[in-house]
């Protein structure tokens, strides 16, 4: 699992004397602790640092969140898929070169709720809404769902808490193994664990601290095995001289260890950013070559790859899945409602189908 590299704990008073506090405080022990009263004290300390982004990941703040759940935000003028997150822990120690926090969470420490009865009780509003399709709510967007599972113990939470409630599925998301608590529940049939998948190289190139390939896809089968069902994301998708065989070589080992029946979804996504990312990614990532590429800026003011180029990389990983039957799977996360039109088009004319419209909003 993760080797996290906890320097400093912060506590805010809130929280400080509460019991799953303690729990936190047992599992770190020796590392210094100090009380404040809000994260600012945390993120003051942090932004003297010679790598602000990197420091953030070594400083742990425990404290309550006032609330949890909100529809995801997706991208102005992109094709939302009706997502909801839930934003139990922010930050994550993994450091990949892409990581968008690096610039949304401007030196926000590891952070981690412990006012889970508070989530509890939102999440019982939430799922009283008894939507008409289902809805799709999970922790993977402001942090890595499973990363800091082993001191948190949050999926145990989130797996008995979604357990049974129809209409609704759970996913938790990461480039981590899988947490032991995980196998020692029963599995939920409405909580899928998902991973995200990049070629071996590009793992240990680009994404700092995370599970290699072969461990992610282990757990992924591990889970399996289990009785969960399994998610998958390519996101993002980087595009180099060899991209092609090494991502059908990542497709390939996927359907070797897990059977299509047990992928609920998979999604793609190609690089975007924001302007402001590439100048910090590139002083904190000096030998990552990712960003050495033509890019556009796009109507929401993101680089992307050109048009083009992302309906190749979409359209060729499509024809992939559907090789072993899982073309139905697939959606596109953050694109123009153009580049679905295309792609739906495109994998309609081979005879292939793709997940659109949603079937979780159907
Ligand atoms: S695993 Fe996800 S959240 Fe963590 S650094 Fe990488 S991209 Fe960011």
């Amino acid at each position: 699992m993760v080797e996290l590299k906890i320097k400093k704990v912060w506590l805010d008073r809130r929280v400080a004397g509460t019991a799953p506090t303690r729990l936190l405080l047992e599992k770190l022990e020796g590392r210094p602790v100090e009380i404040v009263e809000t994260a600012e004290t945390v993120r003051r300390a942090i932004r003297l640092a010679p790598d602000p982004v990197g420091e953030s990941k070594k400083h742990l703040f425990v404290t309550e969140q006032k609330s949890f759940i909100r529809p995801c935000p997706c991208s102005p003028g992109c094709v939302g898929c009706g997502y909801w997150t839930i934003d139990l822990d922010l930050n994550c120690p993994f450091d990949c070169s892409y990581c968008i926090l690096q610039k949304y969470l401007d030196c926000q420490p590891l952070t981690v709720a412990v006012n889970l009865e508070q989530l509890r009780a939102e999440l019982d509003e939430f799922f009283s809404r008894r939507p008409a399709g289902i809805m799709r709510v999970g922790t993977g967007e402001l942090a890595d769902s499973l990363a800091l599972d082993e001191l948190t113990g949050h999926s145990y939470f989130l797996v008995e808490s979604c357990r049974r409630r129809d209409g609704f599925l759970l996913e938790l998301k990461s480039k981590s193994g899988l947490p032991r608590a995980l196998l020692q529940i029963k599995p939920a049939g409405n909580v899928i664990l998902s991973w995200s998948l990049n070629p071996p190289q590009v793992i240990k190139g680009e994404e700092k601290g995370t599970a290699c390939l072969e461990e992610r896809l282990q757990a992924a089968a591990e889970a399996v095995r289990h009785g969960y069902r399994v998610g998958f994301h390519f996101d993002p998708i980087l595009h180099y001289p060899g991209w092609r065989q090494d991502y059908e070589r990542v497709v390939e080992s996927i359907f070797r260890r897990i059977p299509v029946d047990a992928v609920v979804w998979i999604s793609l996504g190609s690089l975007r950013f924001p302007p402001d990312l590439m100048p910090l990614a590139r002083r904190r990532f000096p030998d990552s070559r990712i960003y050495e590429h033509e890019f556009i800026r796009s109507g929401e003011g993101k680089y992307r790859y050109p048009r083009p180029l992302r309906l190749r990389l979409y359209g060729e990983l499509a024809g992939m899945f559907s090789e072993y039957g899982a073309g139905d799977r697939l959606y596109l996360c953050m694109e123009s409602v153009e580049v679905w039109r295309e792609f739906t088009e495109k994998i309609k004319r081979g005879r292939r189908n793709s997940a659109f419209p949603f079937p979780w909003q159907c």
